[in-house]
C-alpha cells in the first residue's frame, strides 16, 4: 500500500505531499549538503516525482550536483527552510528533508553518502566507523 508523506517548512507557508518511493533513504555528508543545511549532513527521504505536489510559492535554487548535472533545491521564501532536492540525473525522484516531514519518525536511513566528507564532529555516520579527523 503506497505511503503518502506530508511535510512543510517551519512557518507553514509551503506544504508538500507525495508517495514514498521504493528507493533508499540516505544521509549525505557532502560539502553541498553541509553548506545548504548549515549542519553536518542532510537526511533525505525519496518520494515519487509523479505524485509529488508542492506549493508554487516555494523558491528554487539551481546548482551543479556531484554528477555534473543540474540539481534543484526548493526552499520557503519566508522562513528559508529547505524542503526538497531533485537531480536531473534522477528525475523520477524528489528527495525531501526528513526533518520537514509532518511525521519524521518514518525516516530510517540505511546508508551514508560521501562518508569521507563527514566532519569529525558529525559522528552519526551510518554504516561506517566515525570519520577521521583531518590532518
Ligand atoms: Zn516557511
Ligand atoms: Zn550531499
Amino acid at each position: 500500500m503506497p505511503k503518502t508523506r506530508q511535510g512543510s517548512c517551519k512557518c507553514g507557508h509551503v506544504t508538500y505531499h507525495g508517495v514514498q518511493a521504493e528507493a533508499l533513504m540516505f544521509r549525505c555528508h557532502c560539502r553541498d549538503c553541509q553548506q545548504l543545511t548549515g549542519a553536518g549532513h542532510a537526511d533525505m527521504v525519496p518520494l515519487e516525482a509523479e505524485s509529488f505536489r508542492i506549493d508554487d510559492t516555494c523558491r528554487t535554487y539551481e546548482m551543479t550536483g556531484g554528477s555534473g548535472r543540474p540539481t534543484y533545491t526548493r526552499f520557503c521564501p519566508v522562513c528559508g527552510s529547505q524542503l526538497t532536492r531533485q537531480s536531473d540525473r534522477m528525475r523520477h525522484l524528489v528527495y525531501v528533508h526528513a526533518g520537514s516531514l509532518n511525521d519524521p519518525t518514518c525516516y530510517a536511513p540505511t546508508k551514508s553518502l560521501f562518508p569521507d566528507a563527514a566532519q569529525p564532529w558529525d559522528t552519526a555516520v551510518i554504516g561506517t566507523v566515525p570519520p577521521r579527523r583531518a590532518d
